[in-house]
């Protein structure tokens, strides 16, 4: 039974270990894949814009994480024909302006906690292959405690939707916020929600 103060404590304890900690990951916000950039995906400028405004007015992230493709050397992910479904031309080439994060992302980069990258040798459509130097994105989640991840980014269609599904396989709650993301093939939008929903995530208009 213990003491009523020590009762009081452990129904404290129990709430503070009970808050669901949540995290925002950015996926892929990259000049290169805006447009101007090598793979251009159409909104892409603009969803940069409306992300750092989400970010900038938004207090209830407990952690916010940023993936970049970061290519060196990805093998047949590049291609000089490539089929834009899993060859792509060249794009994200680690140390070029194109692969930083998105200017955009500047302006709130006192917010951001991590910065995955993925994709060295090969190709990485999800940030749970990513790792920020130390840590993989799965290390880092567990070490913050998160038990339910936002997701916005680009492209929906591609690293969005692979990121969120090794989200919901790792037991996280998953939510793709689906205003702040741009899809590569927009009239595919639909199909590719059911496939995330058929895993358990939450795909919000
Ligand atoms: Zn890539």
């Amino acid at each position: 039974m213990g003491s009523p103060l020590f009762q009081q404590f452990c129904i404290l304890r129990k709430a503070h270990v009970n808050k669901l900690k949540k995290a925002l990951v950015i996926v892929d916000v990259q000049p290169t894949f805006c447009e101007g950039g090598s793979l251009p995906v159409d909104g892409g400028n603009k969803v940069a814009k409306q992300i750092a405004t989400f970010v900038s007015d938004d207090e209830s992230y407990d952690c916010i994480i940023t993936t970049q493709d970061w290519h060196i050397d990805p093998g047949t992910h590049f291609s000089d024909e490539p089929n834009y479904q899993d060859t792509w031309p060249p794009h994200g080439v680690a140390g070029t302006d194109e692969a930083d994060l998105h200017p955009e992302l500047l302006n709130i980069s006192e917010k951001i906690n991590y910065s995955v990258k993925k994709g060295m040798h090969k190709a990485a459509y999800s940030g749970f292959e990513g790792s920020d130097g130390e840590e993989s994105l799965k290390q880092i989640l567990t070490k913050e405690s998160i038990a339910s991840i936002d997701i916005v980014g680009l492209a929906f269609d591609h690293c969005v939707k692979a990121t969120a599904i090794d989200s919901a396989q790792a037991g996280f709650k998953t939510r793709v916020l689906s205003k702040l993301t741009a899809a590569v093939s927009p009239a595919n939008t639909n199909v590719v929600s059911d496939e995330m929903r058929s895993h358990g995530i939450e795909v919000i208009k």
